[in-house]
């Protein structure tokens, strides 16, 4: 367990955090920004840890890291920030000041803290802590909405009277609060190392003439936040995507399509070898019958746009699914919409329906939340609003819970044991 220390005034409150944690079995090794030691000397958290601190980049080039095996197993013995943030099992930053996070957003590394927290696999648990000013601010708002869609669990702050003796919220979470968001971050994820996984993204445009095309609202952000969480997982990800709106994530490979047409196309293709496949692209369902050659002239009279029905893909690869692919398809309705829901799991042929109601709040098109129903032939599952990573990983929590059970495996514990202490000392 790494706890990540920035420099606020309730810096002090963090020594209980390392103490409950340490009490709870874990090894704890703390790293502390330069304006963390303002404020608590290194030496406190040190005693309280067991355990040097990092407290910045250099010369820790000699220290002799003393873990459990796993944990040694994934340090490359030369680098103590580096080593640090591969031993990890979490990593939880408390406080969490207006300018860490800014700096966490921007992929800073000038620091300790920054480092480990770029370089770890593990994932954070930000337990930020502020000025009530600070934390309601635009671009505060919107480092925090960064780091959740990347995947960090954001431990809000509390109201009530802050360090200015003003009154708003602000002051660090409790450390109760904390150490049960810590316990929720290490639930083990399911894994999909070297799973296929083909994932549809963002919306299709289907071509009127050569500048217009019918289109939908879709930004892309939740099947992208799905391509990225497998490849988290260690799947191999192929993203099959239509125009979107934001950037596509990194280690996945990227088949780019604009029409309905491409996207069955390419669909088809790279499905024969996918395991796991997942239709979150807003597919049109129809498309101009012609495109005509040329730009369409403005006129006078009414214009009759002639549609036909596109291929429904996923009902397509449901009909010629390989032996043990899981199909996932999305449900998007402007009303509740669970019987249509399990109407589209038996049409369609699939093994899951995420089902949202674009009305509900938290579920807008193109928002960064979502609120979804996993609907399954046995079991129906409501979720609350998450951020789209967080239901991301719902999601392929559910279909590696789904395709072990198809195995008669057992799945994994849901917990992972507090390793035993580490003992760090210095060669
Ligand atoms: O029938 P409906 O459009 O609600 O179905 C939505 C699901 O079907 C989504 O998973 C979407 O990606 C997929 N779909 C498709 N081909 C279409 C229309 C929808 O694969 N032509």
């Amino acid at each position: 367990m790494v706890v990540g220390v920035s420099g606020g005034i309730a810096t002090y409150k963090v020594c209980e955090l390392v103490r409950a944690l340490k009490k709870r079995g874990a090894a704890v090794v703390t790293v502390m920004t330069p304006a963390a030691t303002q404020f608590v000397g290194p030496l406190t958290f040190e005693a309280l840890s067991g355990n040097p601190v990092l407290t910045d980049l250099w010369g820790h080039q000699r220290l002799a890291w003393d873990l459990p095996e796993e944990a040694r197993r994934r340090m490359g013995g030369r680098v103590a920030h580096v080593d640090v943030a591969e031993a990890a099992d979490c990593l939880v930053i408390a406080p969490a000041t207006a300018d860490l996070m800014s700096r966490l957003v921007r992929g800073e590394t000038g620091d300790a803290l920054t480092a480990v927290a770029l370089a770890t696999p593990a994932p954070q648990v930000v337990c930020p802590s502020m000025d009530a000013q600070m934390w309601k601010h635009a671009a505060t708002r919107a480092n925090v909405a960064t780091l959740r869609a990347r995947g960090a669990r954001i431990v809000e702050p509390e109201s009530g009277e802050l360090a200015s003796g003003l009154e708003g919220k602000g002051r660090l979470a409790g450390t109760e609060t904390i150490l049960a968001e810590v316990s929720a971050a290490l639930e083990r994820r399911v894994s999909l190392r070297g799973v296929d996984v083909l994932v549809t993204a963002g919306s299709t445009e289907e071509p009127l003439d050569p500048v217009r095309v019918l289109t939908n609202r879709s930004s892309g952000k939740m099947g992208y936040a799905l391509a990225a969480a497998a490849r988290d997982r260690g799947a191999n990800v192929t993203l099959v995507s239509g125009p979107a709106r934001v950037e596509p994530p990194q280690g996945v490979t990227l088949v780019a399509v604009t029409s309905a047409m491409q996207m069955e196309s390419a669909v088809r293709t790279h499905a024969a070898r996918a395991r796991v496949v997942v239709m979150a692209a807003a597919v049109a369902d129809y498309r101009p019958a012609r495109a005509a050659e040329g730009k369409i002239r403005s006129g006078e009279r009414a214009l009759t746009l002639d549609l036909v029905p596109n291929p429904d893909i996923l009902a397509g690869l449901g009909r010629s699914r390989r032996r043990g692919q899981f199909i996932v398809g999305f449900a998007l309705e402007t009303a509740p919409g669970l019987t249509a829901a399990r109407r589209k799991l038996l049409q369609k042929g699939c093994d899951l329906i995420v089902l949202n109601n674009v009305r509900e709040r938290g579920a807008e098109l193109g928002g960064d939340t979502n609120k979804v129903t996993l609907v399954a032939a046995k079991g129906v599952e409501r979720l609350p609003v998450l951020s789209k990573r967080e239901v991301a990983e719902r999601i392929l929590d559910r279909v590696g819970t789904m395709l072990a059970a198809r195995h008669g495996a057992t799945p994994r514990p849901a917990r992972i044991r507090p390793r035993r202490a580490a003992r760090i000392s210095r060669t």
